[in-house]
């Protein structure tokens, strides 16, 4: 299902924290508190929905490589 891997990264000067993100995540691999964002690596499944769901577009994606 999933094409390329990829790493979530967040612009901290944009997101303010809403957990949107981590609510629409399907295997938790954001999580949001009240003072950080975290991505877990080991968690995500590619889906993209996260950077979709972000209202103030926050989210970007940045390719792996070398990594299967
Ligand atoms: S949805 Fe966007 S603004 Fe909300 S916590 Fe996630 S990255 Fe931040
Ligand atoms: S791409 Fe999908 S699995 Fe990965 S962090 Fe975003 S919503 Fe979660």
């Amino acid at each position: 299902m999933a094409g390329k891997k990829f790493r979530v990264v967040v612009n901290d000067d944009k997101c303010y924290l809403c957990g949107g993100c981590a609510g629409v995540c399907p295997t938790l691999a954001i999580e949001v508190g009240a003072s950080k964002w975290r991505f877990i690596q080991e968690k995500c499944i590619f889906c993209n929905i996260c950077v979709t769901a972000c209202p103030v577009g926050a989210l970007t994606t940045v390719p792996l490589e070398g990594e299967e």
